[in-house]
């Protein structure tokens, strides 16, 4: 058993192993680069959070996963918030967004149900964009919970490809810094030791109720050392730890992207996109704002 030492570490994904049962799983602790995300917009806080734990969610499935490129996770309905999106790419370059439409209901209302209340009726899809020549993997989901952590079991009951289990949290601590973090863990019966399955069955119910076990605070305390955790809630069973990865925030935004999108359209219709004698270019993901006086607009064409 390796056990590096008690460091605190932010913005990683730290993925372990469960010795004798021989399952694999992640802790993902979002620190400055969620902050950062999220005071980009100005969200109402039940908003901020719900975009908190969809960023740890997609940094914990898609850990999961080997690509090379973006892995996106959408969550889309019919309510006041009928689009979040959390992307990750390969490289642990996190960015996202909510969109909110409508008038939220009372906060008390929202903590209750946060997936209804917010988002509504809807779906949880994730793709996986590798470039032009690769294929998209899609997965997709009926939103069925209250809470985003029922939803992602949800899926994982659904879906063939995750026996898995998933603990989500996300606030803000003292100093008024938004965090979140996620703890997954994931049956691979290849590798899983040659026991029963009754075995194996029992080993896993014992491993979920431990991670069960972790409270929001735990998973968002940044005193606590992402290793101190683990070995405190698995060390019966043994734990191995294998190498962090780092998350950071980033955009793919540029002026350069805004203007090829201006570009594309046709001349008729950016003519009806002046305010104030210039057209704006706001990222969605960054908030970013882009603005372009005639010249400029005129020069798109005359290239
Ligand atoms: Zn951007």
């Amino acid at each position: 058993m390796e056990h590096p030492g008690g460091r605190t570490a932010d913005d990683i994904v730290q993925p372990f192993q469960i010795e004798g049962p021989g399952l694999r799983g992640r802790l993902v602790r979002l620190g400055p680069a969620i902050d950062t995300i999220l005071k980009r917009h100005a969200y109402a806080p039940p908003v901020a959070a719900l975009l908190a734990e969809t960023l740890a969610l997609a940094a914990a499935l898609s850990a999961a996963l080997k690509y090379e490129g973006i892995f996106s996770l959408q969550i889309k309905g019919d309510g006041p918030v009928p689009l979040i999106v959390a992307d990750v790419t390969s490289d642990g370059v996190l960015r996202g967004y909510a969109e909110v439409v409508g008038e939220l209901p009372p906060e008390p209302d929202i903590l209750a149900a946060p997936v209804p209340r917010l988002v509504g009726a809807g779906l949880l899809a994730f793709t996986v964009d590798q470039g032009e020549h690769s294929e998209r993997y899609q997965g997709i989901v009926e939103l069925a919970g209250t809470s985003l952590t029922e939803c992602v079991h949800h899926y994982f009951r659904q879906s063939e490809q995750f026996g898995a289990a998933m603990r989500l949290s996300a606030g803000r601590n003292d100093a008024g810094l938004w965090r979140a973090g996620a703890l997954m863990l994931q049956r691979l019966p290849d590798h899983e030791p040659i026991i029963t399955r009754e075995e194996r069955d029992e080993a896993w119910r014992r491993a979920v109720i431990l991670m069960d076990s972790a409270t929001g605070e735990e998973l968002l305390d940044r005193n606590l050392a992402p290793t101190d955790l683990l070995f405190r809630l698995f060390h019966e069973d043994g734990v191995r730890i294998f190498r962090q990865q780092d998350l950071a925030f980033g955009c793919g935004c540029s002026r350069g992207r805004a203007a090829r999108i201006l570009g594309s359209l046709p001349r008729t219709e950016i003519e009806t996109l002046f305010v104030d004698g210039r057209i704006t270019v706001t990222c969605q993901f960054c908030n970013t704002i882009e603005a372009f006086d005639p010249n400029e607009i005129a020069a798109l064409y005359d290239a």
